[in-house]
């Protein structure tokens, strides 16, 4: 008898963006003559920029010739692009990194999702709260996560991230042996200075754990002293893993195309205290259950990086950070606590008076047609706040505004 692996039954059944769906849809069937306007897209809407497109359609000519062609590449990712990554994102940054380092994947979900399957089944893992849900899902497939209750899992150790800490996690104050820590962050939109990174890195240092760091969101980071690679903190080599995405940066969602570092300095314990490298682990790993990213989409990484590229890449992000300073000070305006939006596409805004996340969802869509992202959905400390993002038109997020205000001032 073939058993399944029950750890899956665990998952709670319903996906939150299902359930959002659901509540839409009975909303549009009900007032089928009112539009609605989504500020709870978590994808980008505007088209790849020309350079991406031209060397796609390069690389797809290419590979109709006989001379062309690509079949199977390197797993870890064509040298070209790795060597694109090293001198673009790092080596400004003064970050010197090896081209074994770096690893091409399909994007960071599939990474981040995978990433775990380097440490025993019984290591304690440590999340900020709220939280993108993969880091915990992942977990839970294999039973790392223990079992939930009231929301919680029984040997997930959350860090909350609320208003009263100002979005700054406290260091964990027993073991944590792995931390996931994202940042620019999803859902909240708040970002940590070098000074408290370190803080994490030292305590990482300190304790033998290891830190997933996700900088998924570092392309929309604008103001100075904040870190866009965890690399940045000295001794982050011994002791991080970072994941790279083009898909908000490039508006790669549906391309497909990211990167993952583990640096040759980081090592584990067995269990009888002997240290083993992560890198060739991962590299082992994705040999074996990887084929790498297709040539076409590494080569429209590859243009991303050239000067053109740069430009045009930069100002797509500027069009969705327009979005999310629009909002963030028109909330603001009308009064609400809104947090994020300065260097990173998301908005976490408070409920007023204590109203739950779904509770103010449902009342935001009667009243002003308008759909958020109910907090709670990432995590225990999400309740009492709703994401907004920054990926919609400036036409939609103009006009979702103008409603948000008119039902503001209106209740
Ligand atoms: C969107 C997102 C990613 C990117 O995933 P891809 O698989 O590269 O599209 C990774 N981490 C977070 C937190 C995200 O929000």
């Amino acid at each position: 008898m073939a058993l399944i692996n029950d750890h899956f039954l665990k998952l709670p059944a319903n996906y939150l963006f299902a359930d959002i769906a659901k509540k839409v849809n009975i909303f549009r069937v009900t007032h089928p003559n009112s539009d609605i306007i989504s500020l709870g897209i978590g994808d980008v809407t505007q088209p790849l920029c020309p350079v991406v497109v031209e060397a796609l359609q390069r690389a797809a000519a290419e590979m109709g010739t006989a001379d062309g062609f690509h079949g199977y590449g390197p797993e870890q990712g064509y040298d070209f692009l790795r060597e694109a990554i090293l001198k673009n994102d790092f080596l400004p940054r003064g970050i010197h990194l090896d081209i074994d380092e770096i690893f091409v994947s399909d994007g960071a979900k599939t990474d981040t999702g995978n990433i775990q399957e380097l440490i025993r089944w019984d290591n304690s893992i440590g999340v900020t709260d709220p939280i993108y849900p993969v880091y915990i899902d992942s977990n839970v497939m294999i039973g790392r996560a223990g079992v939930q209750q009231q929301g919680r899992w029984s040997n997930v150790i959350y860090l909350p991230c609320t208003a009263e800490n100002n979005f700054i996690p406290r260091l964990p104050d027993r073991r944590v042996d792995v931390i996931y820590l994202c940042y620019p962050n999803n859902p909240t939109g708040t970002v940590v200075t070098k000074q408290e990174l370190r803080k994490w890195v030292n305590y990482a240092l300190k304790n033998d754990a290891i830190i997933f760091f996700d900088a998924a969101y570092q392309a929309f980071i604008t103001a100075p002293d904040i870190p866009h690679s965890i690399y940045e903190i000295r001794g982050a080599r011994k002791c991080a893993i970072e994941f790279h995405s083009y898909s908000k940066t490039a508006g790669f969602t549906g391309v497909r195309c990211g990167y993952t570092v583990v640096p040759k300095d980081l090592t584990a314990a067995t269990l009888t205290g002997e240290r083993i490298p992560l890198n060739p682990l991962w590299l082992r790993r994705q040999s074996t259950k990887f084929n790498g990213a297709s040539y076409l989409s590494q080569r429209a990484a590859e243009a991303i990086y050239t000067p053109e590229g740069r430009l045009q890449v930069q100002q797509t992000i500027d069009y969705y950070m327009h979005n999310a300073h629009r909002l963030l000070d028109g909330l603001r305006g009308m009064g609400y606590e809104v947090y994020g939006g300065e260097n990173a596409p998301y908005l976490w805004m408070k409920t007023p008076r204590g109203t739950t996340s779904w509770q103010f969802f449902e009342e935001m869509l009667y009243g002003a047609n308008v759909v958020c992202t109910p907090g709670v959905g990432f995590g225990p400390s999400g309740e009492g706040y709703v994401r907004l993002t920054a990926f919609g038109t400036h036409e939609h997020t103009e006009e979702a505004l103008d409603r948000l205000q008119r039902w503001t001032f209106n209740r």
